[in-house]
């Protein structure tokens, strides 16, 4: 195993700046850098030592040796605090490089920390869910994980496929003996009951993606009708300029934050009109883009006149995904209340009185289900996790269907192998190492 090395911490300008080595040569690197042959530091403890470039001191840090196998990553680590000079930082990695190290690749201490049996691949994924946090809620649901629950939530479902596995493989190879239907009842009913575990688990993606990724929020509409001022009044801020001339939001503009735990994203669209000019018809172009890429979208329509042609034709392209209606101006005489919207919720509101922005902030998380994350249980926030317990699901489906079938064992055996397969390719024990390589690539360089 060779010894890699990385900055730990972000790039620029800081008071402290971390460089992580791991691999066996870590130790015998540190005492080339402080120029002493028998330095032997005490094991996690912190050391002042000058860090040495011939005769030159390079600078003056707080070196800690960590032993393997008792280290983030199971091998010998040296963690180097300097100040957090990039000039300082940059010159000690190219020494490092020099002396028998190269550069760590993204996620790969984590990587390595999975290898020597210190973490599982949930815990791994949870820790840079945790460093890429938007929200505390997201920052609790990746901690819980980073504490083993979802591997623990798996583990009665994986030891009950092993179970039934045995059993079946044992009818296979003593072909005289054929399972007792009382036994293939027991079997089935425990199939089913996998599914409907696994199956519920896997419905919780919806709410933890939210948690995680947050939510997209678009807010389309003809000119005028509010769009920026609904905008500012979501936001808190004045972000957008309001003006009363028509097409003033010539480009998008998105700006995120924290609502009832969610990140949600609120992009401030330039509407649809004929594109009078080349900026304005990139503006229009972006809208659509926007539009296709949030999870809801947010129609306002002025309510102090009467629904116009382009409003109807907004609302027909913006029905083919979910949507509210913020019917806005509330403040002004109203011409009609309408309150449904082929079927879509719709609030009333004020963007220069505040009436309705509450009603309008609970609509938009309304379709996504109540997310108080300290009282939800554990959520499934990763897609990788999602798309592999929705197929571990289909092959227990498979295999109850063949058991109702009196299919031969093989086959069902085959399903609950698949089953497993799955399972086990969340926590890692049967994940390839290509889909190793793309899952830690998504991690920061240096953990
Ligand atoms: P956009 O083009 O849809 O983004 O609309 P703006 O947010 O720029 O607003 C257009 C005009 O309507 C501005 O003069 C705003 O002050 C006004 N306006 C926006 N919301 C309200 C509201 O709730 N009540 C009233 N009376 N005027 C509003």
């Amino acid at each position: 195993m060779d010894t890699i090395v990385a900055v730990s911490t972000p790039p620029g300008r800081s008071a402290i700046g971390v460089v992580r080595l791991s691999g066996p040569a870590s130790l015998q690197i540190l005492r080339v850098l402080v120029q002493q042959d028998q330095f032997t530091p005490e094991p996690n403890r912190v050391t002042l030592k000058s860090l040495l470039v011939n005769e030159d001191v390079l600078d003056q840090c707080l070196v800690t040796y960590f032993q393997a196998p008792h280290s983030f990553t199971g091998e010998d680590m040296v963690e180097i605090s300097c100040h957090g000079s990039p000039v300082v930082l940059r010159q000690l990695i190219d020494l490092i490089q020099s002396l028998d190290a190269r550069l760590a690749e993204p996620g790969e201490f984590t990587l390595r920390a999975c290898r020597n049996g210190k973490m599982n691949l949930t815990q791994a994924e949870a820790l840079r869910d945790l460093i890429n946090a938007q929200t505390q809620a997201a920052a609790i649901q990746a901690t819980r994980q980073l504490s083993g629950e979802l591997a623990q939530a798996l583990q009665p479902c994986k030891q009950e496929l092993i179970r039934m596995i045995v059993i079946m493989e044992s009818a296979i190879e003593f072909v005289e003996d054929d399972l007792p239907s009382i036994q293939l009842d027991e079997l089935q009913e425990t199939i089913d009951r996998l599914t409907t575990d696994v199956s519920s688990l896997a419905e919780t993606y919806r709410a933890g993606h939210l948690l995680r990724d947050g939510l997209g929020v678009a807010i389309v509409g003809r000119p005028n009708v509010g769009k920026s001022s609904l905008f500012n009044r979501l936001l808190r801020f004045e972000r957008a300029i309001v003006t009363d001339v028509a097409g003033t939001t010539r480009d998008s503009l998105t700006e995120s934050i924290s609502l009832q735990g969610i990140p949600v994203s609120f992009t401030d669209t330039a509407g649809f009109r004929e594109a009078g000019d080349k900026i304005e018809a990139i503006g229009i172009e972006r809208t659509r883009r926007a539009m296709a890429d949030a999870d809801l979208l947010m129609l306002v329509i002025d309510g102090s006149c009467s629904l116009q042609d382009e409003d109807q034709e907004i609302l027909d392209v913006v029905g083919e995904q979910p949507f509210v209606v913020a019917i806005n101006k509330t403040d002004l005489p109203q011409v009609s209340r309408v309150n449904n919207f082929n079927g879509a919720k719709v609030v009333h509101v004020s963007a220069l009185t505040d009436e309705g922005i509450p009603e309008l902030t609970a609509a938009i998380l309304e379709p996504f289900g109540s997310l108080d994350s300290a009282s939800a249980g554990l959520l499934i926030t990763d897609s990788r996790h999602h798309d592999l317990l929705t197929r571990a699901k289909s092959s227990l489906q498979a295999a109850s269907r063949s058991m109702d079938q009196r299919a031969s064992e093989e086959i069902v055996v085959a399903d609950l192998h698949n089953a497993l397969k799955f399972l086990g390719a969340i926590t890692g024990e049967t994940t390839s190492e290509q889909i190793l390589g793309e899952i830690f690539s998504t991690f920061c360089i240096g953990k």
